[in-house]
């Protein structure tokens, strides 16, 4: 049997960037993937990458990723563009908070951009004047392609003699067993490793169903879905809305947050499902638009309703008509999303004996501050 010194169960960004960082160190490092491609959230977002809508301790890892993410974009092209992101006012409630953003990021040195509503409509000729107020710009902020990225950076990684890849393959069974970890897959195979992360997403049943179970862990379903792809507009970067800055935590950090929250009508359509907008444009012109949210505690069957909601795609197209004029708006696919995470911390982290790490929880930001947490991570557990 071989011997590695990480195993690592679960082929999404997290468990991928814990694979990355782990070779950096010159790690021998196992990664599990139960399908033969990952297919969880990690392939199923917007790619967007916005340390921007982070509150100020995540945004710190969020700006990490961005250098990981570059780093690597310059070595081997995983599919990150480097356009920005804006988040456009519609009220003038939305643009005190985006004042207010941009206040707390001078102090906290991350560049932003406050832009006149003739700007953003320089920026964004398809957008509607009716619509915009104004908005706050973040220069250093990219996209990744969420159907490529994953695949590409595992591409890069199986260069590496000490990387060895297992797709297709569930482990079934993990344990510490004397100084090392077995796990067990489903044919019955065997791998041991001096330490393990366990980076599961919301597949809550495979390994430790009961701790799960107990834990405050929930499971989130997303709706999206974009539109054919349109030569004629360009929407470059990530593109966030006045209900984004009505829903991100870094706005809730802002000091005019609980007032304008708290005169919000509660029983609104975009309320009840959780709703933002959010647009991004792919390089073959296609564009994503969501996204909607739904939550069940570990347990609820979440997963189990799979059915696309065609009240919310006929909201997110008429919500996206009333800011931008697009040359249609014809859905391509529509499909769903789960990502899991704790109703009271900001990741699920629990450490079993001592070799064991369950890594999952990380909620709506995993794209952008999955890179740089897994490297907080592996200096915590090898320096
Ligand atoms: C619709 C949607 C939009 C989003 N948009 C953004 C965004 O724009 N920006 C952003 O920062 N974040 C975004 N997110 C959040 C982000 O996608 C997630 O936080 C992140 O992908 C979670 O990664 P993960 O590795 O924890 O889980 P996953 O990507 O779900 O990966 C877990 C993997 O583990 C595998 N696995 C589980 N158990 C086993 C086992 N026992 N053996 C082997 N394999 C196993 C699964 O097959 C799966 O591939 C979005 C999420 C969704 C759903």
């Amino acid at each position: 049997m071989k011997h590695y010194d990480l195993l690592i169960i679960g082929g999404g960004v997290l468990g991928v960037f814990h694979a990355y960082h782990a070779l950096n160190r010159g790690l021998k490092t196992a990664l599990f993937e139960r399908n033969p491609q990952p297919e969880g959230a990690t392939v199923r977002n917007f790619g967007q990458v916005v340390p921007s809508g982070m509150n100020v301790k995540w945004q710190e890892t969020g700006r990490k990723s961005l250098d990981i993410y570059k780093a690597l974009q310059a070595k081997h092209d995983i599919g990150v563009r480097s356009f920005g992101s804006i988040y456009i006012a519609s009220d003038e409630e939305e643009l005190t908070l985006a004042e207010e953003l941009h206040a707390i990021n001078k102090a906290q040195d991350y560049p932003s951009e406050l832009l006149t509503p003739a700007a953003c409509m320089a920026k964004y000729p398809n957008l509607r004047s009716d619509y915009c107020k104004g908005g706050l710009f973040f220069p250093e902020e990219i996209s990744v392609n969420p159907r490529v990225m994953i695949h590409r950076v595992l591409a890069h990684l199986l260069a590496d003699p000490n990387f060895d890849y297992f797709p297709g393959t569930l482990i079934r069974a993990l344990e510490e067993v004397g100084p090392a970890c077995l796990a067990t897959d489903n044919s019955g195979r065997q791998y041991r490793g001096e330490q393990t992360f366990v980076c599961s997403g919301v597949e809550f049943e495979w390994l430790y169903p009961e701790l799960f179970r107990e834990s405050d862990l929930e499971t989130v379903k997303l709706q999206m879905l974009n539109l054919k792809p349109q030569r004629a507009v360009q929407l470059p970067g990530n593109i966030l809305t006045g209900l984004s800055i009505r829903r991100y935590e870094s706005f809730s950090e802002c000091p005019s947050w609980s007032a304008i929250k708290a005169r919000e009508a509660t029983d609104s359509f975009w309320k009840q499902w959780g709703i933002h907008i959010l647009f991004k444009q792919e390089a073959d012109g296609s564009i994503i638009l969501g996204d909607s949210h739904e939550y069940a505690s570990v347990g609820e069957g979440a997963r189990s309703d799979f059915y696309v909601r065609e009240e919310i795609s006929r909201y997110f197209i008429e919500a996206g008509q009333a800011i931008f004029q697009l040359e249609h708006w014809n859905i391509d696919q529509q499909w769903l999303g789960y990502y899991s995470q704790s109703k009271t911390k900001d990741i699920f982290r629990h450490t079993l004996g001592g070799k064991i790490h369950l890594v999952t929880g990380i909620g709506g930001k995993g794209m952008t501050a999955s890179p740089g947490y897994a490297a907080d991570n592996l200096s915590e557990l090898f320096d």
